[in-house]
């Protein structure tokens, strides 16, 4: 039987703690995995309209910031081929998630649909009840959503959105140590999860993580 002589596993953290390979269940590897950094929850939610009511708030901007739950809300914009869609991001927060937990889990109404999950009428009234107060339009003026799609990263398959470091580790050799996990085996970890150079939680991470690995490829990073 062929086997591969390399292999680089891509994922996030998550993944990483569920699969099963002895690689990853040493102790060392596994008290980085689950210890070394801790998964920092984010939600989205996105909702589509006939019209793009919001832009005749007296307040409006593309890109509104509040204390409320929906933290982030940003004008996605109306489509050019369909002037009759327009989408409002009305909430992306890594903040007040067990709020939206507990209506994600009741409000779902649906399949999910693709990585999104189709949201429900409490759901709306909720996140309706803050646009009008940022918005400082009446709630009986907002219509009804067409579509309402919601995201957590929180629980399976995805974990949490990014990662932070705990106390207690040195960074560069957990680093070490996660980017080639045993040293019999060619298996390489290329994720911005223990990046000790980013921070852990941008894409530059990740990029940064894919340099470390590429020396044992024989390649180069420029
Ligand atoms: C809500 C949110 C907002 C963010 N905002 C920003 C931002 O503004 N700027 C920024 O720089 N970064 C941002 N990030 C972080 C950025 O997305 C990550 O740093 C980046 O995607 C990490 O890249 P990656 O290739 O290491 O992992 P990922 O992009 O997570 O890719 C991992 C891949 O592995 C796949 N996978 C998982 N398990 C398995 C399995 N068992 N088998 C096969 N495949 C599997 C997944 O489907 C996924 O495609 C954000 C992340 C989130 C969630």
């Amino acid at each position: 039987m062929e086997c591969a002589k390399k292999v680089i596993l891509a994922t996030n953290r998550f993944s990483l703690e569920k699969q099963d390979w002895e690689g990853l269940q040493q102790p060392r590897i596994r008290e980085y995995l689950t210890k070394a950094v801790k998964d920092i929850p984010a939600a989205k939610l996105y909702f589509s309209y006939d019209y793009p009511w919001w832009r005749s708030s007296p307040v409006y901007s593309d890109y509104m910031i509040s204390d409320s739950p929906l933290r982030q809300t940003y004008d996605f914009g109306t489509s050019k081929s369909n002037p009759q869609k327009s989408v409002l991001q009305a909430m992306y927060t890594d903040s007040d998630i067990p709020y939206w937990d507990e209506l994600f889990t009741r409000g779902y109404v649906n399949e999910p649909h693709g990585h999104f999950v189709l949201m429900g009428k409490e759901f709306e009234q909720v996140a309706h009840k803050y646009l009008a107060e940022i918005y400082k339009i009446p709630v009986e003026n907002i219509p009804q959503p067409t579509k309402a799609a919601a995201y957590l990263w929180e629980n399976y398959p995805y974990g949490g959105a990014w990662q932070i470091w705990m106390p207690g580790f040195i960074w560069p050799s957990v680093e070490r140590q996660m980017t080639k996990l045993s040293v019999n085996d060619d298996v390489f970890v290329v994720s911005n999860a223990f990046n000790a150079r980013s921070f852990s939680y941008w894409s530059n991470a990740a990029l940064q993580a894919v340099e470390l690995a590429m020396p044992y490829f024989g390649l180069k990073p420029k």
